[in-house]
């Protein structure tokens, strides 16, 4: 539902404001060391019927189903009067509450002891909540506002931190919608917040605040700001402005503790980001790092650069999304980028880590079957999703992340190089933020324009100023599933990508010390082509048994095309005799031109120095 107006008529029939409409109330008590919380929720002015109430079976920023409605427990529901209610069960997220009097009131118990950005966590150090995870919620109310007031256990000095916005009560605040509280997560601990401004061009102030559940001291929260602060104006650096947080505040709501878990989850205007270590250990700040940065992207890219598949989002599906090569595999690009260019990481280290997902395009065999598109639809089956069955997944996909990331590599190169450096990708992200992203929403929470597949490729035809280039773009390696060829591109900044083993005889899939093969054998890998696959194990080559390292002896000794004859066993015992028609491992890998004996051009060094090198102005 949309407000409507502009017309006296309809101005008469429409329903009162949604904002002058009485909050939906949630009061919440914690069980810290049996790990529940008891959520008491009331809905009031409940239309006449029935109130069908849920629990969320996803959570933004995931893709998978994860079933929140199984940690409930002891649910009970009430009319405005007290009278209880005896709800019905008409599918396993949902509780139909009929015969109430205009006022809903549910009481329930739920269950948590998982520490990242999709779930409930409940112990006597921290209440850590993902509010699809913790939160009931009812159909048809979702543009109603919500009010939350937390009870905080006695003794345990735990303060709150949120993106929900703040009320006269410290322990209380308010959401303009569904969308928005769901999206809101909370920590409630003993944590340390601290906090620094950036400026936009406009002149306004916006607030950055880090609120640190941790078992260390002071020099690495320090450490830890003081590298976030790097971080976040090197992303400001990209988009040339900050967007304007909801209430001037994004807070990142880090989790490190040794019992915690490990996740980086974008929000509007906070990110949870996990870790279950000590910053006490040397280095670690700064390995953590790598995920702060990755998730600030997110609040351009994907929080308000949104693709219309994920807006508004289902909380009653898994979200299918074709864009997450952009939404995920981009910012993970700019995730890295950004430690490269507020030098937190070596450059050597960041263009090898690029690389790697190039690579990972190149060679997989996965590309066969799927386009950088499809990869992304296939998320809710990849992301944090659980079967128990077997699945070829290992060599039919390649993870969004990664193959996005490999397309941005192959695209911001290609614009340096096609435009002699003067259009690059953050010229992209910019004008996808122009047009999609700033333009914001009626409300928080909701975005006005989010983009489409045939939007994003419009906005390479403009900033490229060549609609071929990108039409030949978005079909061969986005739509389509070309590879670009990455070699000739990475030169242009002084790095070789080349084989990494050139001239050595290769099966393709992993075999262990007794000769088992225990990876999926890859399509048209030589174990492949010689009907060999994970669970056979290979007894003996050429009439030896390969006892004593003669497998990796004869692997060494051969070349690419030469013959293995081998003799197999199957998982029932059986055997057989094939022939392993051996090749050269097509697997890349990348060198700075200066490890390689040959000089790097000047060239190469102001191209190199332009990518990786702080856009932040001093
Ligand atoms: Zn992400």
């Amino acid at each position: 539902m949309r407000f409507v107006c502009g017309c006296a008529l309809l101005m008469v029939v429409l329903s009162p404001p949604v904002a002058a409409q009485a909050p939906i109330v949630y009061r919440v008590a914690f069980t810290p060391e049996h790990h529940y919380a008891q959520v008491d929720v009331t809905f009031p002015n409940v239309p006449a019927g029935t109130l069908e109430t849920r629990m969320s079976r996803s959570s933004p920023g995931r893709y998978a189903l994860h079933e929140y409605a199984k940690n409930v427990f002891e649910f009970r529901a009430f009319d405005g009067k007290g009278r209880e209610l005896a709800p019905t069960r008409p599918n396993p997220y949902q509780w139909d509450v009929a015969g109430h009097d205009g006022t809903v009131r549910v009481v329930y118990k739920i269950y948590g002891d998982h520490v990242d950005g999709t779930y409930l966590a409940i112990d006597p150090t921290h209440a850590h909540m993902n509010m699809p995870a913790t939160f009931l919620w009812a159909r048809g109310l979702d543009r109603r506002p919500i009010r939350v007031a937390f009870e905080p256990p006695k003794g345990l000095e735990w303060v709150p931190a949120t993106q929900l916005f703040p009320t006269g009560d410290p322990w209380t605040f308010s959401a303009p919608n569904l969308q928005y509280f769901m999206d809101s997560p909370m920590e409630l601990s003993a944590q340390v917040i601290r906090s620094f401004t950036v400026r936009n061009p406009d002149g306004q102030d916006q607030t950055i605040r880090t609120a640190l559940h941790h078992d260390a001291g002071d020099a690495e929260v320090n450490q830890y700001v003081a590298g976030t602060e790097k971080i976040v104006r090197e992303h400001g650096a990209v988009f040339g402005e900050f967007p304007v947080f909801d209430g001037g505040v994004y807070t990142f709501l880090g989790d490190y503790v040794p019992w915690g878990g490990g996740d980086g989850m974008e929000h509007r205007n906070s990110t949870v980001v996990a870790a279950r270590v000590t910053l006490r250990v040397p280095g670690m700040v700064q390995s953590v790092l790598d995920t702060v940065s990755h998730e600030f992207f997110h609040a351009w890219n994907v929080e308000r650069i949104r693709p219309r598949t994920l807006e508004p989002f289902n909380f009653e599906e898994a979200n299918m999304s074709g864009e997450l090569w952009l939404a995920e595999g981009f910012t993970q690009y700019y995730g890295t980028l950004v430690m490269g260019r507020a030098g937190l990481e070596d450059r050597d280290e960041v263009v090898a880590d690029l690389a790697r997902a190039a690579n990972t395009v190149v060679s997989s065999p996965a590309r066969r079957f799927r386009s950088a598109v499809a990869m992304s639809q296939h998320a809710p089956f990849t992301d944090a999703a659980r079967s128990i069955d077997a699945n070829n997944l290992s060599t039919t996909f390649i993870s969004y992340y990664t193959y996005g990331s490999a397309i941005a590599l192959a695209l911001d190169l290609t614009l340096r190089e096609r435009s002699a450096g003067k259009v690059t990708l953050d010229d992209y992200m910019r004008a996808m933020w122009r047009v999609h992203g700033k333009p914001g929403g009626p409300e928080p929470g909701l975005v006005a324009r989010p983009y489409t597949l045939k939007d994003a490729r419009d906005r390479l035809a403009e900033v490229s100023g060549d609609r071929r280039f990108a039409d030949e773009f978005f079909d061969k390696y986005i739509e389509g599933r070309d590879a670009v060829d990455y070699a000739p591109l990475l030169r242009r900044a002084g790095y070789l990508f080349r084989t990494r083993a050139p001239g050595a005889a290769w099966m393709g899939g992993a075999i262990d010390s007794s000769g088992a093969i225990t990876s999926l054998a890859g399509w048209d890998t030589p174990l492949f082509a010689a009907g060999l696959d994970q669970g056979d194990v290979i007894v003996d080559v050429d009439g030896k048994s390969i006892a004593g390292g003669v497998l990796q002896a004869a692997l060494k000794e051969r070349k690419p095309g030469d013959r293995l004859p081998i003799t197999f066993k199957r998982r029932d015992g059986r055997t057989g005799k094939t022939t392993i028609v051996l090749a050269e491992d097509p697997a890349m890998a990348v060198a700075p031109i200066e490890s390689t004996g040959v000089a790097l051009s000047a060239e190469q060094k102001a191209f190199r120095d332009a990518w990786l090198g702080s856009h932040v102005k001093k």
